[in-house]
């Protein structure tokens, strides 16, 4: 039988790879995705999901699956400096209801994504599939070797696209890197049973001397606790001399030291967040388009990774869609397609990751001065948050900063 369209692998069943799957397979296209994991959930990431994000669920007409998912909304934000709690505010007074982000776990939205690309004949899902290399004819990428249930195994298509996040295999395979600039710190992400002194759909942030901090209210009646350690320092933080918990206590104000003093069993295990910003010098190569953190890993400030791949998943559909349900397309067609879509996201994520990294000097500066806040008043800081929150560079994290539309209508 003739094949109706052209074969596309995707690598990566995350935000980009999973949305990717699904508008792909709506338009027709033979796709298929592959993912190391059986089960979606089992990885740590990140689960802020901004109005930006979901818009794409809007456009691709799943915005009510969606919302039949686990989430925690944000309704209030708290600062602390040093041991001081020095503001505690509803997000309403700060944020309008729109501009709210909502805290998802991925496992689920993922899951959710993946069943409704599953609707579509053309749509193959392998999971437990771990991807090890490319395939290539006449120097050009034609697929993948894998590793699937022990058996290694070559599989072939007309284009790859990987969405495998910052540990990208197929990045290394090429031999590309990432360009950006370096940064000076990591993040320690654990989750734990939110303690009774924090209130339901609390964000709290803390300032101590050198230690920056957040936590997020996550499903499952947990938060999610992230610390900021010094760059590199991650394997001196898990040296078992001391136990790790006591060093993330170290850095909290005294509630939340005290409480996981008491409880250090009650805390998941520790992930590291290798902070990376930057993105590939070329995100394509004849056969093959990387997309989401493969291309350009962001830093965790304003919660713009599951976003900004959500996003390029629109931008390559719009893009590739068209080139592969083509099944007469020649090869031109995609790395053309992959140009345009480099070019085109590279005007969001440029301007996200450089105001990402004005984050380190604005803490290092509040660490300095942050005792300052003490003397002033609640009203006056309340007002100083919503003119900070209102402004354009706020609003391009919220709701993206070029405008994203999905052209394919089923
Ligand atoms: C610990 C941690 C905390 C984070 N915290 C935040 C946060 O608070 N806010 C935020 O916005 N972002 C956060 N992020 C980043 C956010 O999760 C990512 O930006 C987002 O998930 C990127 O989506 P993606 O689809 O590009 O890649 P990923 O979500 O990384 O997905 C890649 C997928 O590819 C699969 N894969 C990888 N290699 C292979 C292979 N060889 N073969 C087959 N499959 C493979 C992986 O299993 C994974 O499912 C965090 C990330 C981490 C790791």
């Amino acid at each position: 039988m003739a094949e109706t369209s052209k074969h596309l692998i995707i690598v990566g069943g995350g935000p980009a790879g999973a949305m990717l799957s699904f508008l792909m397979a709506r338009m027709g296209v033979k796709t298929t995705l592959i993912e190391r994991h059986k089960d979606l959930s089992r990885e740590f990431r990140g689960e802020g999901l901004s109005p930006s994000g979901v818009e794409v669920f809007r456009q691709a007409g799943l915005l009510d699956a969606l919302s039949k998912l686990p989430a925690s909304e944000v309704k209030s934000a708290r600062f602390f400096i040093g041991d001081q709690d020095v503001l505690s505010l509803p997000m309403a007074e700060i944020l309008p209801a729109a501009a709210m982000q909502r805290l998802m776990p991925q496992g689920p939205v993922l899951e959710m994504l993946i069943e409704k690309a599953k609707q579509f004949d053309c749509f193959t899902y392998l999971d437990g599939a771990r991807v090890l290399d490319l395939a290539y004819d006449n120097g050009r990428v034609n697929g993948v070797v894998l590793d699937h249930e022990g058996q290694k195994k070559e599989l072939n298509a007309d284009y790859v696209i990987s969405a495998e996040g910052r540990n990208s295999i197929l990045r290394r395979k090429l031999g590309l890197d990432w360009v950006g600039e370096n940064q000076s710190y990591d993040i320690v992400w654990t989750k734990l049973k939110k303690p009774d002194f924090v209130t339901e759909g609390e964000v709290f942030s803390f300032l101590q001397a050198e230690r920056f901090g957040i936590g997020l209210p996550s499903a499952e009646g947990k938060i999610q606790l992230g610390v900021v350690i010094p760059k590199g320092s991650y394997k001196s933080f898990r040296n078992d001399d001391e136990p790790w918990q006591e060093k993330l206590a170290a850095g909290l104000p005294c509630q939340f030291a005290e409480y996981i003093l008491a409880n250090p069993d009650k805390l998941d295990k520790p992930i590291l967040l290798d902070v990376i910003s930057g993105s590939l010098s070329n995100w394509s190569k004849p056969g093959i388009c990387f997309m989401g953190d493969a291309a350009h890993p962001m830093s965790p400030v304003g919660a713009q990774g599951i976003n900004l791949a959500l996003r390029d998943a629109i931008v390559a559909a719009n893009l590739f869609g068209p080139a592969l349900q083509d099944a007469a397309a020649n090869t031109d067609a995609f790395d053309h397609a992959a140009k345009q879509f480099e070019a085109e996201r590279r005007k969001e994520i440029e301007p996200a990751q450089k105001q990402q990294n004005t984050a380190p000097s604005q803490f290092a500066m509040a660490s300095k001065f942050g005792w300052l806040i003490k003397f002033i008043s609640n009203g006056f800081l309340k007002m100083l948050m919503k003119i900070f929150v209102s402004g354009k560079a706020v609003d391009k994290l919220i709701y993206g900063a070029v405008p994203v539309k999905l052209t394919f209508k089923p």
